[in-house]
């Protein structure tokens, strides 16, 4: 498979270093191409604005989500946006590697969503979910917490359990745009566990990279399972 790391760490001696990579290391081992884009290291531009285009259609009011699907049609799009897509036209696998942030994406890579992930390149009015313009692709989590694995639960302070945490960018951003993701890896609370649990999520996490490809993705629904209300039909 050709396989696309998106890493979002400030520091490469980190345990999510350590986790991007492993997963470099492993995937090449066993024959995939691997590409990194490393967005801390690249200085990767997280604040989606008019400096994103070439050239905008409308200077007096900017509309980002029109912009995009402008910048698509025309190739308007600056240097850093088209090298991200060409690496996503490119992958059949995606692994995001980041430690969770206020329940969510570090800003960085949420900006790589709200910039890369354009109207019109990987989601269209009529083209999301399973009818998303990227849903020959699949896709993985490898998250790190702060927060041990038994405060993430309905009855516990977090309130909700580690997927349904994730489930705004599984479903909302990767699922919507068709890629489909597999269950995320997890390792919970890295910097309170200590070594030797730290060397097992690495061996877990070891494990799971050879499963990747065979592994069946989560199962959300189609928007045929949807009725023209769009309730879920009975
Ligand atoms: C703005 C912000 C918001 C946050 N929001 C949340 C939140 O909503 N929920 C939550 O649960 N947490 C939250 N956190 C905590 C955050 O998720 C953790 O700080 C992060 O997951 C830790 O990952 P790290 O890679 O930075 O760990 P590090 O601190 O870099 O590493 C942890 C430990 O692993 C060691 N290590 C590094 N490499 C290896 C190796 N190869 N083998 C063994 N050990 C190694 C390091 O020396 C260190 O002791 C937040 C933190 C910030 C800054």
């Amino acid at each position: 498979m050709k396989v696309l790391i998106v890493y979002a760490h400030h520091e490469p001696k980190s345990f999510n270093g350590a986790m991007k990579d492993l997963a470099v290391s492993t995937l090449k081992e066993q024959k995939h191409e691997v590409k990194v884009s490393d967005l801390y290291a690249m200085k990767f531009k997280a604040l989606a604005d008019k400096d994103d285009f070439v050239k905008i259609s409308n200077p007096d009011y900017l509309q980002y989500v029109l912009e995009l699907k402008n910048a698509v049609d025309h190739d308007l799009f600056i240097e850093d946006t088209k090298q991200e897509q060409e690496k996503l036209r490119w992958a059949d696998f995606i692994i995001f590697q980041y430690p969770l942030w206020w329940f969510s994406v570090p800003a960085v890579l949420k900006g790589w969503f709200d910039r890369v992930l354009a109207t019109g390149f990987a989601w269209d009015f009529g083209n999301m979910y399973d009818k998303g313009l990227l849903a020959s692709k699949k896709s993985m989590l490898s998250v790190t917490t702060g927060g041990p694995e038994n405060i993430y639960s309905l009855n516990a302070p977090h309130g909700w359990d580690i997927n349904q945490v994730l489930y705004p960018v599984n479903h909302g951003v990767l699922f919507f745009c068709g890629i489909q993701p597999i269950p995320p890896f997890v390792a919970f609370a890295v910097f309170q566990v200590g070594d030797e649990k730290r060397k097992q999520y690495l061996e877990e996490y070891k494990q799971r990279l050879l499963t990747i490809e065979t592994t069946k993705p989560i199962k959300y629904h189609s928007l045929s399972d949807f009725d023209e209300n769009m309730h879920l039909k009975t």
